[in-house]
């Protein structure tokens, strides 16, 4: 059986798998705090919230970020 002589790099890898691949649209889904459309699994861009918690320091109002 052949044997590869080198290990493949990552980004040798994934450009041979990215030719492969087939071209996604991006789906959005609306943010549960404030109703902006953003990517799922992501945090919001706008009020900063991801699973009913904020994540973004830009969420909070300056005077009570420490
Ligand atoms: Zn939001």
């Amino acid at each position: 059986m052949a044997v590869p002589k080198k290990r493949k790099s990552k980004q040798k890898s994934r450009q041979g798998k990215a030719g492969k691949a087939p071209l996604t649209i991006l789906k959005s889904t609306p943010c549960p705090n404030c109703g902006a459309q953003t990517l799922p699994h992501r945090i919001c861009g706008n009020c900063g919230h991801y699973n009913g918690r904020v994540h973004s320091l830009k969420a909070i109002p300056e005077e009570k970020q420490a």
